[in-house]
């Protein structure tokens, strides 16, 4: 196929960090956005407009060989009609799935991935049922749009139900058993329009607050890694997946349970741009584009630490050999994902020990206040 022009709905971090691993392909980005000044923006040309505007994404597909997401809650009513102006990708279809909880869990069952027991959540009774039924702990969350721990109370004890419900109570939740996980893992993989699958090694990711914190990859476990690959081609061949697709799972006993996908390149693999031959953002880009997936390999033993809310001083971290400073260019705010950073290093007691400098040195960087 003719690939020299790629759309980009969403210019956020993720978008940004593809269009820098397009120009080394000698590809052209265009992004669309609310925001002139996004992530996105700042290294590309960029369409302003909401990213499910019918005009906007019309003009996008328009001047697009291929049109794909930094964001995956565009409507599937605005995607439709780009079908027939371009190649969407990944498809249409997986981004439906993945923008609703209760139709993400249904796909893992029908394809016999375990998930936590779980009920939709319409009225305070189907909470109370549900709670009645699933016992507690438990998480109440939103079934669309939520994402670091936004729209989710963790429900200790029954006497919290009213309060949850208060907080976040209405249509469209969902109540989930909590996960007592011994540890999160997400597993990576590129599929190509012709079937072709690639994966990255599993990463081991620590969240806190419903945040990913860090990440260390590979997370070396060969008989979860087989598991969490056979589980993501099932869903990748489903949906006839073309692009890279993430899917995280908590390790329950052992065993994966599969908490939520994402259609598009993901957070706890940033890591692969400078620990692997090939990184996420290039292997999307070659796979929705047709080209040949590149080799996934690890070049060492990687940790990447977020930083949000904060950007720690470029001086001070540059003093650790062969970190990789990444500054989405983000105004700050609380919380906020507003870069990371990532060393690799040759053995895992190494980047056991780099990891702990690092997270000390963080601590040790005064955050404006
Ligand atoms: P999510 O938005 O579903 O990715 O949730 C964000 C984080 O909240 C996860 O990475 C977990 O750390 C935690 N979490 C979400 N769902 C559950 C669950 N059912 N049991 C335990 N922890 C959970």
């Amino acid at each position: 196929m003719k690939f020299n022009h790629v759309g980009i709905v969403g210019a956020g971090q993720l978008g940004r960090m593809m269009a820098l691993a397009a120009y080394p392909l000698g590809l052209r980005c265009l992004f669309l956005d609310r925001s002139g000044d996004s992530p996105g923006a700042q290294v590309a040309p960029i369409l302003l407009g909401a990213l499910d505007d019918p005009a906007r994404l019309a003009e996008l597909a328009a001047s697009s060989d291929v049109v794909t997401f930094d964001w995956e809650n565009v409507a599937g009513s605005a995607l439709a009609p780009l079908e027939k102006l371009t190649k969407i990708r990944p498809p249409r279809k997986a981004l439906e799935i993945s923008q609703d909880r209760l139709q993400e869990k249904a796909l893992f069952s029908r394809l016999k991935i375990p998930v936590a027991a779980h009920a939709a959540i319409d009225t305070r009774e189907d909470l109370l049922r549900a709670a009645r039924k699933l016992g507690t702990p438990g998480i109440l969350k939103t079934r669309r749009l939520g994402y670091d721990g936004k729209g989710q109370y963790v429900i200790e004890r029954s006497n919290q139900l009213d309060d949850a419900w208060a907080q976040i109570g209405g249509p469209g939740l969902i109540y989930e058993q909590f996960q007592d996980f011994s540890r999160e893992v997400s597993l990576i993989g590129a599929r190509s329009a012709a079937g072709k699958i690639v994966h990255y090694p599993l990463s081991a990711n620590t969240h806190a607050g419903g945040v990913l914190q860090y990440s260390i990859a590979p997370f070396i476990d060969a008989s979860l890694e087989r598991m969490a690959r056979r589980y993501l081609n099932k869903v990748m061949e489903t949906l006839d997946y073309v692009g890279v697709l993430t899917i995280e799972f908590f390790v329950v006993e052992g065993r994966l349970v599969a908490n939520e996908m994402a259609p598009r390149v993901h957070n706890s693999g940033h890591w692969t741009i400078e620990g692997c031959v090939t990184s996420q953002f290039e292997n999307h880009l070659r796979a929705i584009g047709d080209l040949p997936l590149g080799a996934t390999r690890p070049l060492g033993h990687t940790a990447m630490v977020n930083f949000l809310g904060w950007m720690p001083d470029r001086e001070r971290l540059l003093t650790i050999e062969g970190l990789a400073y990444h500054d989405y260019g983000k105004e700050p705010r609380p919380g906020r994902k507003l870069g990371h950073c990532t060393i690799v290093r040759a053995t895992p007691a190494d980047r056991t020990r780099a990891l702990k400098a690092l997270l000390k040195l963080m601590k040790e960087i005064p955050r404006p206040v």
